[in-house]
């Protein structure tokens, strides 16, 4: 994911992690029915949000990660948030 907006960052690259019955998140193609997508990070960070495992679920999950984990990295925060 990320194609439209994410910056390249070495060894930040988010993916949609597919959560299969009993919480297991799968990258790539899952083999089992895949019941939700969770936001993830090649860096270990997974998203705390559950989304639908439809497009716009993989959109929701691309923003989690964008926002909550990439903006950060970069120091990019809410303006108020600064001292
Ligand atoms: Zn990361």
């Amino acid at each position: 994911m990320g194609q439209r907006v994410a910056p390249r960052i070495p060894g930040h690259q988010g993916y949609v992690a597919q959560q299969i019955a009993g919480g297991r998140l799968v990258r790539g193609r899952a083999t089992e029915k895949v019941w939700s997508y969770v936001a993830a990070c090649e860096c270990g960070w997974i998203g705390k949000e559950v989304s639908f495992p439809t497009s716009d679920g993989a959109d929701t999950c691309e923003g989690e990660w964008y926002m909550v984990h990439v903006l950060p990295l970069l120091g990019v925060r809410p303006v108020k948030e600064r001292r």
